[in-house]
C-alpha cells in the first residue's frame, strides 16, 4: 500500500498537470470506487483544480472556487497516473478525469476487487471525513510523538500504523522506522525511555525523508525499502539476516541483532488470538 512518502512523491508530481486545465469531462467511475453520489461527479466539469493537497494516505483536489473537494485514497492495489493528451491510457479506468486540452488524470486498481475510493464533497464534508486522523507523521517532534506514545500502552508496531493516533505509515514504513530506531516491533509504547522517544521521532523522520526522496526519483520498491520484504537477506546494519513475525494480519520485518537482543519474536497471528 502506498504510504506517507509515496503518495506525497504523487502529491508533488500531480499538482501542477491536475491545476494546469479546467476539467472537461468527470468520469467513467467504476460504481465501487466512487463512494459518493451527491453532488455527482459532473459537478466538476468546467471547474479547476487549486491543485493536489495530502493528508495522510489521502490526495485531496480541492476546486479553485472553494466550492468541492475531490479525495482519493488508494487503498492496496490503486495506482494514479497523468496522462498527456494523447496519451494511450488503461482501457477501464476506475476513474478518469479528463482536462480542457486532452490531458486526463485516471485511477486504476490491478485485481478484481475494488478497494480503492474517490470521495467528491463539500470542503466541510471533506474535513469531517479527515478528523478522525491523528496528526502528520512527517514533522513530529519528540514531545509530540512521546505524547502519542504515552497516551495508553501498544505495541510500537500496529501503534505506528494507527492512522488515528499519526497518519501516513503503514506496514512497510513501521518496519523501516523501527529498524531505524533499533526498537523491537513488539516494544510497548508506554515502556519507551525518553532517549527511545527521541530516536523513534528521529528515525521516523529520516525514514520518511529518505522514502519521499526515492519515490521522487521513482526509486522500486526493492531498492527504497532495506528491512520490509527482505526475509533472510543481511540487515545492512549489522549483516544478521533479517527475520520475520506473523503479528495479527500482518507480516512485521525486522533484525533480531539490532532490534530485539538477539530474540526472535513469536507469531501472534489473529486467528491464534481468537481462539
Ligand atoms: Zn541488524
Amino acid at each position: 500500500m502506498p504510504e506517507l512518502p509515496e503518495m506525497e512523491a504523487w502529491r508533488r508530481q500531480l499538482s501542477d498537470p491536475v491545476s494546469a486545465f479546467p476539467i472537461a469531462k468527470a468520469g467513467p467511475a467504476h460504481i465501487a470506487t466512487l463512494k459518493t453520489f451527491n453532488p455527482p461527479v459532473s459537478a466538476l466539469e468546467g471547474r479547476r483544480f487549486r491543485g493536489a493537497a495530502r493528508r495522510g494516505k489521502r490526495l485531496l483536489f480541492p476546486t479553485d472556487d472553494g466550492e468541492l473537494t475531490l479525495m482519493v485514497h488508494l487503498m492496496t492495489a490503486g495506482r494514479l497516473k497523468s496522462l498527456r493528451a494523447g496519451e494511450s491510457g488503461p482501457k477501464t479506468p476506475a476513474f478518469a478525469l479528463e482536462f480542457v486540452g486532452g490531458s486526463k488524470l485516471v485511477l486504476t486498481e490491478a485485481g478484481k476487487k475494488k478497494r480503492a475510493g474517490v470521495w467528491l464533497l463539500s470542503p466541510q464534508a471533506a474535513n469531517e471525513e479527515l478528523a478522525h486522523l491523528g496528526p502528520e507523521a512527517l514533522g513530529l517532534d519528540t514531545a509530540e510523538l512521546g505524547e502519542i506514545l504515552r497516551r495508553e500502552s501498544r505495541r510500537l508496531h500496529p501503534l505506528l500504523r494507527d492512522q488515528r493516533a499519526l497518519a501516513g505509515i503503514g506496514r512497510a514504513w513501521a518496519n523501516e522506522i523501527l529498524h531505524a530506531a533499533k526498537l523491537s516491533p513488539y516494544a510497548l509504547s508506554t515502556d519507551l525511555t525518553d532517549a527511545e522517544v527521541d530516536r523513534l521521532a528521529a528515525a521516523m523522520n529520516a525514514e520518511l525523508q529518505r522514502g519521499l526522496a526515492l519515490r521522487e526519483r521513482s526509486t522500486s520498491d526493492e531498492r527504497t525499502y532495506r528491512v520490509h520484504k527482505k526475509l533472510g537477506e543481511a540487515c545492512h546494519v549489522c549483516g544478521t539476516p533479517l527475520a520475520q513475525v506473523d503479528f495479527e494480519e500482518h507480516t512485521i520485518y525486522y533484525c533480531p541483532n539490532c532490534q530485539t537482543g538477539g530474540r526472535v519474536l513469536k507469531d501472534r497471528r489473529l486467528s491464534r488470538l481468537l481462539r
